[in-house]
């Protein structure tokens, strides 16, 4: 079942992604080699609790923090710790919050310093997928729509997508239906209808989309070690496509023109 929210419900979402993308510009405005990824977490869980909302995260199935970072070879989940950025490589930051009962999430990739042209590559391919994949979630589209948008732009750029992680419905609890497949799974799903909450969440990768999970039971890496990226949007589908209601001012976010 996919859950139909009411305006007044959709307000409280967006009142909580707004919290998120507040996070995020906190998150962002620290990205720079040498700092550390705990300074990062706690910075962004200041912002939350400041909001009067609480961590998402923190406590999920026992995650130990309010963010996910991940660098790199990490594709999502990434615990944060001592380990500090680096010049050079792509961050991932992921967000959530809860705020008055109703669920905000959402992620972005950054280059620290400057990276190389496939990580720079890489950042504005899974960009792209994202807001392709928010364009299609109109009412009256079905789900494997949004799948077939990320694969194809994924494999245009010679890159594959993670098939072991998909984005997911977003409400009353931080997961909800649907799974959202970010490739095409050979059938088109239920329809997409105004007032569905999606989280659509594109992991992309550099070679192979094949992942396993570290030791620590959390951080999703890419078998080859290649690098990945993901860019997570909260959006409402309405007649027109998806309207973002985890909107924030840091670059790599929003609606493009591509
Ligand atoms: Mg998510």
């Amino acid at each position: 079942m996919i859950a139909l929210r009411s305006e007044r419900e959709i307000d409280l979402l967006r009142q909580a992604n707004a919290i998120v993308a507040k996070a995020h510009q906190q998150a962002y405005e620290m990205i720079e080699p040498g700092v550390s990824t705990r300074e990062i977490d706690k910075a962004v869980e200041s912002v939350i609790l400041d909001a009067g909302a609480k961590p998402a995260f923190k406590g999920y199935h026992g995650f130990p923090a309010s963010t996910c970072i991940s660098f790199d070879e990490e594709v999502v989940h990434g615990i944060p710790g001592k380990r500090k950025l680096r010049a050079g490589e792509i961050v991932s930051i992921d967000i959530g919050t809860c705020y008055k009962g109703y669920y905000g999430d959402a992620a972005v990739t950054h280059a620290c310093g400057a990276v190389d042209a496939l990580r720079m590559k890489l950042l504005d391919v899974t960009d792209l997928a994202l807001s392709r994949a928010i364009r299609v979630a109109c009412d009256g589209n079905y789900l494997n729509d949004i799948g077939i948008v990320v694969e194809q732009t994924s494999t245009e750029a010679g890159f594959d997508v993670v098939r072991d992680f998909v984005g997911h419905g977003i409400g009353l609890e931080l997961h909800e239906d649907p799974q959202i497949m970010n490739y095409d799974n050979g059938s088109p799903g239920p329809r997409l209808k105004s007032g569905m909450v999606l989280a659509i969440e594109p992991m992309i990768t550099a070679g192979r989309g094949a992942v396993r999970v570290l030791k620590d039971g959390w951080t999703v890496v890419t078998r080859d070690g290649k690098p990945s990226a993901h860019f997570e949007h909260s959006i409402v589908v309405r007649e027109t496509g998806g309207e973002i209601l985890s909107w924030s001012d840091s670059p790599r976010w929003g609606e493009r023109s591509d």
